[in-house]
């Protein structure tokens, strides 16, 4: 992984000039390296670059690369990285998910949240009092049909919209072992950028309405933003950015 420490300061510093763009703290903003598809040794250099969280988009992938890092680093080391799953999860994977994932960020129905409580409650991982899963609920804010998430194309008009976002994070909240932690949105991957502006603002929006709405012991966070769009994101209040190619090169 040539030129590996000089992307990631780049990156750094990109998302340092957005938020101070718009007044923001650049310490609120989580970068979550998006390993998907590099091999576990990728991992391993990124780490020794310096980065703590990692994304995966398949549980599989995920369950295969943290064991191999926390074999290869000592257990104060390992403790140090989150792992952050990213992708849409079928239900015949949660028990996967709910061993390997420290952060969840794309569930799209509730299903996957009961099953998930089942899982953390099986492994045990439920319970340690100190554990809890934080959930993205995956918005689809741009309706584009290729975009799964909860169905918010319309929520400024469609109260019916925001309700069933609404119930879904209330059924969240009551489940042993996950918690809330906010939205998750991708925007197209060409459009102008004043769309993907929009669609970002949309979510950030929704995001403080469902906040006013139910009460939530946290503030919500904002999981938007990638290699095309992430400064974007940032301006528009995105708390965790889940960036690939601007770190590793183009995927294998
Ligand atoms: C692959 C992926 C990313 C990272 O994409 P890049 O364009 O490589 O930055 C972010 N989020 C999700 C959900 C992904 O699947």
């Amino acid at each position: 992984m040539d030129g590996i420490v000089e992307r990631v300061t780049a990156v750094h510093q990109r998302i340092a000039s957005a938020a101070a763009r718009v007044g923001r703290d650049p310490a609120q903003i989580t970068l979550v390296a998006v390993t998907k598809t590099w091999p576990p040794e990728t991992v391993l250099a990124a780490y020794a670059a310096g980065l703590r969280h990692f994304g995966e988009n398949r549980a599989e992938e995920l369950a295969e690369k943290r064991p191999y890092l926390e074999s290869h680093l000592d257990t104060k080391s390992a403790k140090s990285v989150t792992w952050h799953l990213i992708g849409t999860l079928q239900s015949r994977k949660t028990p996967l998910a709910a061993t390997h994932a420290d952060v969840f960020h794309a569930l799209d129905r509730l299903k996957i949240a009961h099953r998930l409580a089942r899982d953390l409650a099986e492994n045990g991982r439920a319970t340690n009092p100190d554990f809890t899963l934080p959930i993205f609920l995956e918005v689809n804010v741009s309706g584009e049909s290729s975009k799964s998430g909860f169905d918010c194309t319309r929520w400024e008009e469609d109260g019916g919209q925001t309700g069933v976002l609404r119930a879904a994070a209330a059924e969240v909240i009551s489940l042993p072992g996950l918690m809330v932690a906010g939205l998750m949105t991708m925007a197209p991957w060409d459009a102008p950028p004043e769309e993907i502006r929009a669609i970002f603002r949309r979510t950030r929006q929704l995001a403080a309405r469902l906040q006013s709405d139910l009460t939530l012991p946290n503030p919500l966070q904002l999981s938007m933003g990638m290699t095309d769009d992430f400064e974007i994101a940032i301006e528009e209040g995105a708390t965790h950015v889940r960036v690939g190619r601007a770190i590793f090169g183009e995927r294998p």
